[in-house]
């Protein structure tokens, strides 16, 4: 009790026994493991059920966040699937991301069998659709990854079949997910109610490029969460596309979004943490009224067709710790990286900590984040 009430000792006599009920409950409602909180959420993706204040803790709450997970296809053949049937893929990084509270990633590519890509065509070279074994999702479970975003550009490859079907295989697993308008994940841990939302640049999902419904979603979201994260999947890709412009982006004549608009519009609206990808390369980070804004966390677990050469192939696992308000408390960068045909090594020589330390300083300055030597940052 005394680590969910760090504060209980120092409690007035007068106000100990409210405070032991309240931990009593807590315990009660959402238990203190990581497994217990996200196994309490029986229904990840319902609505939230009355009005049953949920008792606060003021502990922070810790998140993992990795970029775009594409852990192999068996589109066209099975030719592009991993060598193990892909049970090796995610295992270094595992400790990193089951010991978070709540760790997210980006599903990039539908897990579902059979269907029908209308995508590409039959002899196309340049055109990629994606379809993962649902066998796969245990992989996710196993990582210790919460929640997935299928809120990007590959998740309908298989049109609504696939995004349906990686749903289903999700929520079997007991993993949330955020996918199309209106589908948003809800979780408890901690005592804290949590949501995701994602944010794409198609139009099943939240728009990125409609900043004016952005504000009224997450404002909407905000007042029914603690702690809201907004999920984005865009920006220019490639080695290209390391730095964050102003104004708009635009990437094989699709609209990949104003970012930087974006992002504060959304913690303006009540967003407290704004955790990006797309670009397949990371990008810097900066802190905007005590929030934190990843503005992209690269390719993550992205095995087969995947171009991995130079900054495409560094990669990361991002955690931060929020205050129990949401507001950025701290964050280390524990390093990665890819080489062919993909899947994330952990990077003793750190190769990704200056890269972003040096893409932080030059597109926010004072505002970005200020990266050790050993991957911790902070606000300047
Ligand atoms: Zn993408």
């Amino acid at each position: 009790m005394v680590n969910i009430f760090p504060g209980a000792e120092r409690a007035q006599r007068t106000l100990f026994l409210s405070l032991f009920t309240a931990a009593l409950f807590l315990i009660a409602a959402c238990g203190t493991e990581k497994t217990a909180a996200t196994d309490t959420t029986s229904s990840l993706n319902a609505a939230p059920s009355g009005v049953v204040p949920s008792p606060q803790s003021t502990e922070p709450i810790s998140i993992a966040a990795v970029g775009d997970i594409m852990l192999g296809s068996s589109f066209p053949d099975a030719s592009g699937l991993p060598p193990k049937d892909g049970a090796d893929l995610l295992k270094e990084v595992a400790p990193i991301l089951a010991r978070a509270d709540l760790a997210f990633g980006n599903l990039e590519g539908p897990m579902l069998e059979g269907g029908a890509s209308a995508k590409c065509g039959p002899r196309s070279t340049k055109c990629f659709a994606f379809r993962v074994p649902t066998r796969y999702g245990r992989y996710l479970k196993e990582a210790g990854l919460d929640v997935m975003s299928l809120a990007n550009n590959h998740s309908s490859d298989f049109g609504r079949e696939g995004v349906e079907s990686s749903k289903r295989v999700l929520r079997e697993l007991g993993l949330a997910h955020t996918a199309e308008e209106g589908d948003v994940a809800r979780l408890n841990i901690k005592g804290r109610k949590i949501i995701v939302v994602g944010f794409a640049t198609n139009n099943v999902s939240y728009n990125l490029n409609d900043i004016e419904k952005a504000r009224r979603v997450v404002a909407d979201l905000a007042r029914q969460a603690d702690i809201l994260i907004v999920s984005f999947h865009g920006g220019a890709e490639g080695t290209a596309a390391q730095r964050v412009p102003y104004g708009r982006e635009r990437y094989l004549g699709e609209e990949r979004g104003d970012l930087r608009t974006f992002t504060h519009a959304v913690i303006d609206s009540g967003a407290d943490l704004v955790l990006g990808h797309g670009p397949h390369v990371v990008r810097g980070m900066e802190v905007y009224k005590d929030r934190l804004i990843a503005y992209s966390l690269g390719n993550f677990a992205t095995y087969g067709k995947f171009n991995l050469t130079g900054a495409l192939g560094l990669t990361m696992v991002l955690e931060a710790e929020l205050k129990s308000d949401g507001a950025f408390l701290g964050g280390r960068i524990h390093p990665a990286t890819q080489t062919k045909p993909g899947g994330p090594r952990l990077d003793s020589a750190g190769q990704i900590i200056p890269v972003v330390r040096q893409l932080s300083q030059a597109d926010f300055g004072q505002a970005g984040v200020k990266v050790d030597a050993d991957g911790r940052f902070t606000r300047q």
